[in-house]
C-alpha cells in the first residue's frame, strides 16, 4: 500500500509549480491595475497588451474596459487567495489528501487543481448526494 502522502521531494515540486502561477497571477494583476489607472486617468483604453485587453470591435466606453479590468482582478485575486491556501497546505501536511476518505488525490490532479481537497470519487459523491 503507498503512504498516504506526498514526498517531500513530490511537495516541493508541487510547490515550485504553485508558485509559478502566483508569479504569473501577481504579474497579471500589475498589468490589470497599470491598465485601469490608464483608464482612470481618460487615456485610450486599447493599447495595453495585458491579457484581459482582448480587442473587441464594439468594445464601448472606457468604463466598459475598467468594469471589464476590475472583474478580471476579482478573479485573479480569487486565484491568488487560492493558490495560497494549496501553499499552506502543503505547509501545513494535508495538500494532495482527500478529506473524505484520505486517500492521495492523483498527481495529475493536484497540478491541475491544487487546492483541491477531495478526490475525484469523493467529489462525484458529493455531487450525486450519496
Ligand atoms: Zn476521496
Amino acid at each position: 500500500m503507498p503512504p498516504k502522502k506526498y514526498s517531500k521531494t513530490k511537495l516541493a515540486a508541487f510547490r515550485k509549480s504553485i508558485e509559478k502561477r502566483l508569479e504569473a497571477v501577481v504579474n497579471d494583476l500589475d498589468d490589470i491595475k497599470h491598465a485601469i489607472d490608464k483608464d482612470t486617468s481618460g487615456n485610450a483604453s486599447m493599447s495595453q497588451d495585458s491579457v484581459y485587453s482582448v480587442h473587441m470591435a464594439d468594445a464601448g466606453t472606457d468604463s466598459y474596459e475598467r468594469e471589464k479590468g476590475y472583474h478580471f482582478m476579482n478573479r485573479e485575486t480569487d486565484y491568488y487567495k487560492y493558490l495560497m491556501k494549496a501553499l499552506e497546505r502543503i505547509d501545513d501536511g494535508t495538500f494532495g489528501i482527500c478529506t473524505i476518505c484520505e486517500e492521495l488525490i492523483p498527481e495529475e490532479r493536484m497540478l491541475e487543481v491544487p487546492n483541491a481537497t477531495k478526490c475525484v470519487q469523493c467529489k462525484e459523491n458529493e455531487k450525486l448526494n450519496i
